[in-house]
């Protein structure tokens, strides 16, 4: 028998060590003021203020971004009803999917541009952006397109007819695929939008404003607002609004929902989660530390559905564990702009604290805490991937959203007390189950209280399946024929 022990690579005198594999920055061009898109053309704020947006990477600033005050929101929504009155309402679906099918293949064209862009002002790794990010934002254009002049086969008897002027409070996870999700069901159901990106993350729904210029969009059909809570806070109260969507935190959708109630205006909310994911003991180990590991360390865990809990039948919880170890420790934490890069910079200064304020508890509270050994850069925000094993359900680290690469790690026995377990939340966005038996998937996806299971995979997007929560993870779906519905009156 041939000998089986494995040679190493510096015995045989090779340095299979990484080489730093930097993307190219030469093709982005980002201004030093941006002002707000408003009725066709880009003007400074009556608010007459601006906020800067930094690379967390670096914390070197990239852009002042104009701040939009009251005055700029009701420009703006009156610019989004005059399109909507003299324009859009009076456009084909056959037009409109013209529109959208041309933002859609510009956004290829220049998804270089958009992924770099992307990872210096929010974070996330080069791989990401570009292979998760910009593909996904251009298909959700690419799907909704086709729906434009198919409303009433998507709603047949119902005559679909849209909502007037759509107002979407975007967070900064995903900053231009959240924009693709929410503007794309709204122009394809026939209604004009006023959006609002991140305050952290302006920089790609300013480059889209761009692209909807270059695709020749009619002016004010899209209006684009940067600004912070208040604007987000007055977008939304603004009295001529006929639809909210919104995606960020629970608190924020709680307030906006106090806001609107009684006002009549239509409202979706995605909020917060705090997913289980469920491996059993018949489950394929290595695949499953693989959808573990993605499940959480993904987009440095700043993903509503992440998969935060990770919930292990006990007899494999201690080899699972040693793996799933094994496996973080060959994890890249870095410079985002590095094409080796797992995780990139935590987006910001103040989320970073949260994180950390957060583990901290975990500690505290008891939970064991495991971190492979990695070198961090000396300036930017960054937090190593991180693992709490003997968490028990109480501690706040199992409970709350650390919106972080955070992993906190429970036992169970039956498939019973997996099901309890992962039901115990306030949220309901996301689950994840790892098993051989497609029965005992079939039959935890009807008892799993979540918008979103996957089986024996994680964090699977696409434009065609609906996506969404319960309880305190809101309601409302984004994605498929169900995101149409939250954009069309129907009779
Ligand atoms: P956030 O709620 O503070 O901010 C989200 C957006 O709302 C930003 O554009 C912000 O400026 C705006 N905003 C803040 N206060 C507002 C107000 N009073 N009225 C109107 N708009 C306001 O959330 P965040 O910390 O920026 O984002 C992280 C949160 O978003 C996490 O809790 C995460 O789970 C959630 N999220 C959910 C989804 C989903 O699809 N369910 C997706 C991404 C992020």
């Amino acid at each position: 028998m041939a000998d089986q022990t494995p040679v190493s690579a510096a015995s045989l005198g090779l340095d299979l060590a990484y080489a730093p594999a930097p993307e190219a920055t030469d093709h982005v061009r980002i201004r030093e003021h941006y002002g707000l898109l408003i009725g066709g053309k880009w003007v400074e704020p009556a608010s007459g203020k601006g906020f800067k947006t930094v690379n967390p990477a670096t914390e070197v600033v990239l852009a002042e971004v104009a701040e939009a005050g009251e005055e700029d929101v009701d420009l703006a929504v009156k610019a989004a009803r005059a399109a909507y009155d003299k324009v859009w309402s009076k456009t084909s679906g056959a037009q409109r999917a013209k529109y959208l099918f041309r933002i859609a293949r510009i956004l290829q064209e220049r998804a270089r541009e958009f992924a770099v862009l992307e990872t210096i002002d929010g974070g996330k790794p080069i791989k990401e952006s570009r292979d998760v990010d910009l593909p996904l934002a251009a298909a959700h254009f690419f799907y909704y397109a086709g729906w434009a002049d198919k409303l009433d086969y998507a709603f047949p008897g119902r005559q679909p007819q849209p909502l007037g002027v759509a107002a979407q409070v975007i967070p900064w996870n995903f900053p231009l695929l959240m924009a693709a999700w929410k503007l794309a069901p709204a122009l394809a159901a026939g209604n004009t939008v006023v959006l609002k990106p991140a305050e952290t993350t302006p920089l790609t729904a300013l480059l889209l404003g761009e692209v909807l210029e270059q695709a020749e969009l009619p002016p004010g059909v899209v209006n684009i607002l940067t600004g912070a809570g208040a604007t987000g806070a007055a977008l939304v109260a603004h009295p001529d609004v006929d639809k909210v969507a919104f995606t960020g935190s629970t608190e924020v959708g709680k307030a906006i929902q106090r806001t609107l109630a009684g006002s009549g205006k239509r409202l979706t909310l995605e909020l917060g989660g705090k997913a289980a994911n469920i491996v059993f003991d018949d489950a394929p180990i290595d695949q499953a530390v693989e959808g573990i590991v993605n499940g959480i360390y993904f987009n440095q865990g700043h993903v509503c559905c992440a998969g935060s809990r990770l919930l292990v039948q006990e007899s494999i919880a201690e080899p699972l564990i040693a793996k799933l170890k094994r496996r973080m420790a060959t994890l890249r934490v870095g410079d985002p702009l590095d094409k080796n890069t797992d995780v990139g910079a935590i987006n910001s200064r103040q989320q970073l604290a949260r994180i950390e304020e957060l583990v901290a508890s975990g500690e505290a509270e008891g939970a064991e805490l495991y971190q492979p050994p990695c070198d961090l850069p000396a300036r930017g925000f960054w937090f190593r991937p991180t693992v709490f094993t003997g968490v028990a359900q109480s501690y706040r680290i199992a409970q709350e959203e650390i919106f972080g690469p955070v992993l906190s790690v429970l036992t169970f026995r039956t498939p019973a007390e997996a099901v309890e377990k992962a039901n115990n939340t306030p949220y309901g966005l996301s689950a994840g189950v790892w098993t051989d038996k497609g029965s005992r998937i079939l039959d935890l996806a009807n008892r799993l209280r979540a918008g979103v299971i996957w089986a024996n995979t994680f964090n699977r997007f696409d434009p065609t399946s609906p996506f969404g929560g319960y309880k305190e993870s809101g309601f409302g779906r984004e994605g498929g024929l169900h995101g149409l519905t939250a954009y069309v009156d129907l009779s």
